[in-house]
């Protein structure tokens, strides 16, 4: 029987640019028991010895960059500097990941409580086989960090890229084998939806993914069958808050840029603008002049003259198409941009919108920049949480104390300060959602050690007399006990004399040893 292939289409041209065997459901089985049998000898290697492999494949993103932004172009149709950007973003935190893990996945030394003579501490351990599941939006971004995190945590890996831009997944598979010390332990598993479910099923003994927040939710029910940890990074509806102090002229460009980088096709894009009163006009006056300078189109070189690309999965033209039906049936009007030939859009700015709409209420995915008129801060912040989804969001002011007193009060994983996305590209700080945006962290310590066990440990000789947990496990301290957690943890003089001059008038009391016969019970 012939096997199922995925084709590699460019979104821009429509032009098959080569193809992959997908994988069967027993061949994504027998990757994960391979990536199980291989992994001691991985997970072995000292966190030092994995950072120096790690070096090597950091070198190999670097010299192959221009191969890795060719792909990129045709797979998403995206510009080679985005895909450039995509890259750059991986070897950022690769390199930041290196000088910190060591940091990061050292035993760490806790208070050993009442156990006087016990060290106790907690060892970070890997879990074993990583299942990754990315989407096509980023599909080098979103693939690398998560796997790279695992390996560095000391985890073998089997990733499932999306079969959306399959060709990005393909060349994933081929860097790791230009690192020779490192190809035995990762595996990419090709294909649909079905090779995803097979990779779940296939126990691996932890699941990150990256995706909508229909599929998550089935993962994590199919995870639950096993048991299996997941770590779920979905969709976003992220708002963005104009306030009355805001530089509109930085707010009108850089809002633009995050409504319609990628296409629109970005996790944290802005999908919904909320300017207060007193500045409506004016921004979307300037968000029009900004929309109108992005141009779209595709090329293949270096430094292409447009911003936008095509969208890359034809399903997702659909939604766009549904949302813009929805609003405009509903009041809204667009004031620049529209649906081109293909798969091409120019930058939509969209007003006169409300919350019965879609294009406010569900993840829109496209390059829409609906904005609305609120009356205030209190109502932007209203309408900025009333969301089912929590990833990121932006607010807009030149107060920044007053700035962050707003951010606080947004129902939002990660929230920036008069800038769009900008917070994904910082390696340091974890990302991921709240709400039906998920849970889990990529980037960050957080990000590492989520890839990460604790296992706990106390150590040292057997039990001794006069330590304070001894006294507690031998009967007949019940009077010394209290005077112990009185003295210790009596919360005020008066509570701590009190336990402890107890103690003393009660072994007055009861000086002189009484016995009691064994009590039988009554039937
Ligand atoms: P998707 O949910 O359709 O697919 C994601 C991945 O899951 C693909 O590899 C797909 O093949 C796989 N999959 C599909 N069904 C599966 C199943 N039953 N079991 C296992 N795997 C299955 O998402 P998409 O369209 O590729 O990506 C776009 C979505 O991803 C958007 O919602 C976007 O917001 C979200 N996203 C989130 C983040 C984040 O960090 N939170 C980042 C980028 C994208």
């Amino acid at each position: 029987m012939e096997r199922e292939k995925l084709a590699f289409v460019n979104p821009a041209t429509g032009v098959q640019f080569g193809e992959v065997e997908m994988t069967t459901p027993q061949e994504v089985h027998q990757a994960v028991s391979d990536m199980r049998a291989a992994f001691p000898k991985w997970s072995q290697k000292s966190v030092k010895e994995r950072i120096r492999i790690l070096q090597k494949f950091q070198q190999v993103l670097i010299d192959e960059r221009e191969e890795i932004s060719s792909v990129l172009n045709q797979d998403c149709g995206k510009s080679r500097q985005d895909g450039l950007i995509e890259l750059f973003v991986s070897v950022d935190m690769l390199a930041q990941y290196r000088w910190n893990a060591a940091r990061w996945l050292k035993p760490k030394r806790v208070s050993s409580g009442l156990y006087l003579f016990k060290r106790c501490y907690v060892e970070y351990r890997p879990h074993g086989v990583v299942g990754i599941i990315s989407p096509w939006n980023y599909p080098l971004t979103l693939s690398l960090p998560p796997m790279l995190a695992a390996l560095l945590a000391g985890n073998t890996v089997v990733l499932k890229p999306s079969e959306v831009t399959a060709a990005t997944g393909v060349l994933v598979e081929k860097l790791f084998t230009k690192v020779p010390e490192l190809a035995p332990f990762v595996r990419v598993v090709h294909g649909d939806g079905k090779v995803g479910a097979a990779l779940v099923s296939a126990r691996p003994d932890y699941v990150f993914m990256t995706g909508s927040t229909a599929t998550g939710k089935k993962i994590m029910q199919s995870a639950a069958e096993n048991l299996t940890p997941v770590a779920l990074e979905l969709g976003g509806k992220d708002a963005m808050i104009v306030l009355e102090d805001a530089s509109l002229e930085a707010a009108a460009r850089w809002g633009a840029w995050g409504a319609f980088f990628n296409t629109g096709q970005t996790c944290m894009s802005v999908e919904r603008v909320y300017v207060v009163e007193s500045k409506y006009d004016e921004f979307v006056r300037l968000a029009v002049q900004q929309a109108d300078e992005l141009k779209s189109g595709y090329s293949t070189d270096l430094n292409s003259p447009f911003f936008m690309g095509p969208i890359t999965d034809p399903r997702q033209v659909k939604v766009i198409e549904d949302h813009l039906q929805d609003a405009l049936a509903k009041g809204a009007r667009i004031l620049t941009g529209k649906k081109e030939q293909g798969m091409f859009y120019t930058p939509i700015v969209l007003v006169d919108v409300n919350h019965s709409m879609k294009v406010m209420r569900e993840e829109t995915f496209g390059p829409l920049m609906p904005i609305m008129k609120v009356r205030d801060e209190e109502e932007a912040l209203r309408c900025a949480n009333d969301s089912a989804y929590g990833l990121g969001a932006s607010v807009w002011s030149s107060d920044m104390h007053h700035a962050k007193q707003v951010a606080d009060r947004v129902e939002a994983a990660s929230v920036i300060i008069n800038d769009s996305i900008a917070q994904f590209g910082v390696p340091m700080l974890p990302f991921g959602g709240i709400k039906n945006s998920g849970f889990g962290r990529t980037h960050g310590e957080e990000g590492l050690i989520q890839f990460t066990r604790p296992y706990s440990y106390a150590v040292g000789g057997a039990p001794i007399s006069w330590d304070i947990a001894t006294i507690l496990r031998v009967p007949g301290n019940y009077e010394l006990a209290t005077a112990i957690m009185g003295i210790v943890y009596g919360t005020t003089l008066k509570q701590k004399w009190e336990t402890f001059s107890q103690f003393f008038k009660k072994k007055k009391r009861t000086a002189g040893t009484i016995t009691t016969e064994p009590v039988t019970m009554q039937k």
